[in-house]
């Protein structure tokens, strides 16, 4: 076969087409990153609904850097890993704590949040529960699906879970469960929130963990994307920015 001009101008252009839709492409990409938006100060709603918090700003400096849109998609706290698994999303952050058993079903990115458990009750029951082993024959409330969920578990064995943490609180005003054992940053928030002296944190944090973002398991496209604009935005000191906007006042 000839490889006359015309074949080489054919070859040029398809070369050249092919590079400008590689480039439209990762111009265009879209990752559809999941959360659930009653977790304040990570992820909850402004007055117009929409999502607001340290994690929506992480994933959107990440997005930037990386030069991929960002939609943010809220469902309940339990339905964010199976929406990777069934790839319904390309990532989830929610204050998700990095654990073995959920590792074994999706991916995480590296951490990125420092975090423990703390339970919080009402101030008059604040002589009654000095330490978190006092729960011992209390029921607590707690998110369906979290860590918190799983140590109330270990606790006392007695939990109520709500779909939103607005309800685990709403719960205990009402003195439906005698504590709400929840992330101590969002402990903090609820309290800072809160009426001064109507509830009370036990000073204990149950549980060293850390967030992370979860990725399909096994999808190393997305898991490099976050992770490349985790390590930039660390390195560029948007990390810090985001942080400090969040937590430096309550530092
Ligand atoms: N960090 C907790 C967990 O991963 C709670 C997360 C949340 O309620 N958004 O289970």
């Amino acid at each position: 076969m000839t490889c006359g001009f015309k074949q080489f101008i054919g070859a040029v252009t398809m070369v050249a087409c092919s590079m400008f839709v590689a480039q439209a492409h990762a111009e265009d990409k879209v990752l559809k990153v999941g959360c659930e938006p009653t977790f304040p100060p990570f992820e909850f709603l402004d007055d117009n609904a929409q999502p607001i918090g340290y994690d929506i700003d992480i994933i959107k400096a990440i997005g930037e850097e990386e030069g991929v849109k960002i939609e943010i998609v809220t469902m309940p706290f339990d339905g964010l890993i199976p929406a990777l698994i069934t790839a319904q999303l390309d990532a989830s952050i929610s204050g998700i704590t990095i654990t073995e058993e959920r590792a074994k079903k999706v991916d995480f990115t590296e951490p990125y949040y420092d975090s423990g458990l703390s339970a919080v009750v009402l101030s008059e029951n604040k002589d009654k529960f000095q330490k978190i082993s006092d729960l011992s024959k209390s029921r607590i409330c707690s998110q369906i699906g979290t860590t918190g969920a799983a140590h109330a578990q270990k606790i006392s064995g007695n939990v109520a879970s709500f779909n939103t943490n607005p309800e685990a609180f709403m719960e205990l005003r009402a003195k439906g469960c005698d504590a709400v054992l929840l992330d101590k940053p969002v402990n903090g928030y609820f309290l800072s929130k809160s009426k001064v002296g109507e509830y009370y944190e036990i000073p204990e944090i149950l549980n060293a963990e850390q967030y992370g973002i979860a990725v399909k398991k096994g999808n190393q496209q997305v898991s490099q994307i976050l992770n490349s604009g985790l390590e930039k935005i660390r390195k560029n000191g948007k990390f810090d920015e985001i942080y400090n906007k969040w937590f430096a006042a309550k530092k």
